[in-house]
C-alpha cells in the first residue's frame, strides 16, 4: 500500500509539473503516456494491473521522455550546470 501511495504521489506531482501535457513534445495523450507499460508513472490509471499497484513486480520508473522533461524543468545542483 506505501508503494501505491508513493506512485500516486509522484503521478500527481507529475502532473502538476505539467508532464505529459496534451503535445507531440512529449508524447501525451489525455496527459498520461501514450503506450503504457507495466510500471510507467505517468500510465493512465486504468491500464494498470491491481498486482503492478501493489509493487508487486518491482520498481516504478519514468519513461526516458517524462524523466528528460523533469531533468530540464528542475533545479539543477550547481555542479551539474
Ligand atoms: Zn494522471
Amino acid at each position: 500500500m506505501k508503494n501505491q501511495m508513493n506512485k500516486a504521489t509522484a503521478h500527481e506531482c507529475g502532473h502538476l509539473l505539467g508532464l505529459v501535457a496534451n503535445s507531440n513534445v512529449l508524447d501525451g495523450i489525455g496527459g498520461h503516456n501514450p503506450s503504457p507499460s507495466g510500471r510507467r508513472i505517468m500510465n493512465p490509471g486504468p491500464s494498470t494491473s491491481f498486482f503492478h499497484k501493489l509493487g508487486r513486480y518491482g520498481s516504478w520508473s519514468w519513461l526516458e521522455r517524462n524523466a528528460g522533461y523533469l531533468k530540464f524543468i528542475l533545479p539543477k545542483k550547481e555542479e551539474e550546470k
